[in-house]
C-alpha cells in the first residue's frame, strides 16, 4: 500500500486552473495498478477539456462484481491534487518526491486523496485474494477535477446515469484523526473575486492616479466585517459551527515599489451554513462593492468563481450511515458520530440528486498544507472498514 501510494504521489495531477496538466498521466498509472489487482470491469468516462494537453479529464470506474448488482457499494475518491504552495515550506521532502517517515507517507496528495484511493483498491484486493464472493457489487470511482468544482469529475460521472437512488455511496475525502466522524451535511460554497480598477501612476504622485490596491483592501475588509456580522448564526451540528468568509488569494499587481497600482484583485472563500441563502450573501457582496464604487470613483466588479448551494441535510438513519457505523464498530470498536463540515466534497453532488452519500475517512487533516502526509496505519485501518462494508 505504501509503495502504491508513493507511486501515485510521484505523478502530479494538478488542474488547469492552477496551470497543471490534469490527471491524464496519473490515470494511466492507476489503470495499470487496477489491472494488476484484477477488477471485473474497468470503464473510462473522460470529460473533454481543451485546457489540458491530453484534451480530457479522466474518470475511471472499477467494478468488483457481487452475486447481485441490485445495490452497489460505491467508494468515490479523486485523482487531482492541489499545487505545492510555497515549496520552501516543505521540510520533510519535496511535494512530489514521496518519502516515509515516522509511520507516515509524505507528499502532495498523500492524504488528499491518495490514502483513500489506495485503501479502497486494497480493500478489494484483499477480498479477492481471500476468495470472498460478495453479495453486492463494489464499484470504485476515481474522479478528476474535485479541487476546482467537479464539473469534469463527479458531476460528469453522475450525468452518465451510473448511480442509482438505492446505491450506497461513501466518499472518503474528509474525516477526523480518530476515524469517528461520519459527515452527512455540508455548507454552501461561494468563491468570488473582487476586481478594483483605479488609475496607475507614479508612486510619488498618487494624486495623479487612483490607488486600486488601497481601495481593494478597504473593500475586502468591509466585506470581511459585514459578512461575519450579518451571517453570524451558529449550528453545532457542524465541526466549524459558524459560516466562514475568508479573503484568500491575491492576484499579483505591479512589478515595482514606486508604481501605484491601477488594478487590484482579491478572492474570497466563503462556507455558509445551509440556513442562509447563498444569493443573499452574494447580493450583500455586490452592495458593498457598489457602495465603494460610489464613494471612491474606482470601478469595482464582483465575479463568482464557484457557487454551490448546500444540498439538504441527509437523514441520520440512511442505510449507508447505519452500515458504516456498524462496520466501524465491528472492525475497529469505534463509536461514530454524525455531523456536517465546510464542504465541498463529491458527496454534495450525490445529495443534490437525492442519493444519500456519506463522507468518512481517518485522517490528521493536513490536506493542502506543506508537508502533507498520510498515516500508514490510517490507510490500512480504513481499508479494513471498506472491506467489511463490502461484505455487509
Ligand atoms: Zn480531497
Amino acid at each position: 500500500m505504501v509503495n502504491t501510494l508513493m507511486q501515485l504521489i510521484r505523478v502530479a495531477a494538478i488542474g488547469p486552473e492552477s496551470s497543471g496538466e490534469g490527471e491524464h498521466a496519473k490515470a494511466e498509472v492507476l489503470t495499470q495498478i487496477l489491472n494488476e489487482i484484477g477488477f471485473d470491469k474497468i470503464e473510462r468516462y473522460d470529460a473533454v477539456d481543451s485546457r489540458v494537453p491530453s484534451g480530457k479529464r479522466p474518470n475511471i470506474v472499477a467494478y468488483f462484481n457481487g452475486k447481485t448488482d441490485a445495490k452497489r457499494l460505491w467508494i468515490v475518491a479523486h485523482l487531482d491534487v492541489v499545487p505545492s504552495g510555497e515549496e520552501s515550506l516543505w521540510k520533510v521532502t519535496k511535494p512530489f518526491e514521496p518519502t516515509v517517515k515516522n509511520g507516515c507517507v509524505y507528499g502532495r496528495g498523500s492524504e488528499d486523496n491518495g490514502q483513500s484511493l489506495v485503501a479502497s483498491m486494497f480493500a478489494v484486493k484483499a477480498l479477492k485474494q481471500l476468495g470472498i464472493k460478495l453479495n453486492r457489487t463494489v464499484a470504485l470511482a476515481f474522479v478528476a477535477d474535485e479541487e476546482a468544482g467537479s464539473t469534469m469529475g463527479i458531476q460528469h460521472l453522475i450525468s452518465k446515469g451510473l448511480f442509482r437512488k438505492n446505491d450506497l455511496i461513501v466518499v472518503p475525502d474528509s474525516g477526523e484523526p480518530k476515524g469517528n466522524f461520519i459527515e452527512i451535511a455540508e455548507k454552501s460554497i461561494l468563491w468570488f473575486k473582487v476586481v478594483t480598477i483605479g488609475k496607475q501612476t507614479h508612486g510619488s504622485l498618487p494624486n495623479k492616479g487612483l490607488n486600486a490596491h488601497r481601495i481593494g483592501m478597504q473593500v475586502a475588509l468591509a466585506l470581511d466585517t459585514k459578512l461575519h456580522q450579518k451571517y453570524n448564526a451558529e449550528n453545532d451540528y457542524f465541526t466549524v459551527p459558524i459560516s466562514t468568509f475568508e479573503p484568500t488569494k491575491k492576484d499579483k499587481n505591479v512589478d515595482a515599489v514606486n508604481i501605484v497600482p491601477g488594478e487590484d484583485v482579491v478572492y474570497f472563500d466563503c462556507r455558509i451554513l445551509p440556513q442562509y441563502n447563498v444569493e443573499d450573501v452574494l447580493a450583500d457582496v455586490c452592495r458593498v462593492a457598489a457602495e465603494f464604487e460610489a464613494k471612491t470613483g474606482a470601478k469595482i466588479k464582483v465575479e463568482v468563481i464557484q457557487k454551490q448551494a448546500a444540498p439538504p441535510v441527509l437523514n441520520n438513519e440512511s442505510e449507508i450511515t447505519l452500515l458504516l457505523k456498524e462496520a466501524l464498530m465491528q472492525a475497529r470498536g469505534i463509536e461514530a458520530k454524525v455531523g456536517g463540515i465546510g464542504g465541498g466534497t463529491c458527496a454534495a453532488f450525490f445529495r443534490k440528486q437525492g442519493i444519500p452519500a456519506v463522507v468518512w475517512s481517518t485522517i490528521d487533516e493536513v490536506a493542502h498544507q506543506p508537508d502533507e502526509y498520510a498515516r500508514i496505519a490510517n490507510m490500512v485501518e480504513d481499508a479494513k472498514v471498506f472491506a467489511l462494508l463490502a461484505t455487509m
